[in-house]
C-alpha cells in the first residue's frame, strides 16, 4: 500500500494522516477528509486547499536524499 503525506504547497510543512498534529488536537489517523476546513499550515498558514498528496517514498528521499540508500540495509 502507498502512503501519502499531504504538503504545503508555500512551504516544506507536511502533514502526515498516520502522526497528526497533536498541538492542533488532531489526532493520529486522522485521514485528511477528516481534517477541520479551517485548519491552516503550521508553518505559513496557507489554508488546506493548498495542500497536494505526495508518496510517502518521495518525501522520505527529499528530506533523506542519497543517505536513505545507506540506512536500507542488503
Ligand atoms: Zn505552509
Amino acid at each position: 500500500m502507498n502512503h501519502y503525506v499531504w504538503k504545503c504547497s508555500c512551504c516544506d510543512f507536511v502533514y502526515d494522516e498516520l502522526i497528526g498534529q497533536h498541538e492542533k488536537g488532531i489526532l493520529p489517523g486522522t485521514t485528511w477528509e477528516r481534517v477541520p476546513e479551517n485548519w491552516r499550515c503550521a508553518v505559513c498558514g496557507t489554508d488546506r486547499s493548498k495542500f497536494a498528496p505526495l508518496p510517502l517514498d518521495e518525501y522520505l528521499l527529499m528530506c533523506f536524499g542519497a543517505d536513505m540508500q545507506e540506512l536500507v540495509p542488503d
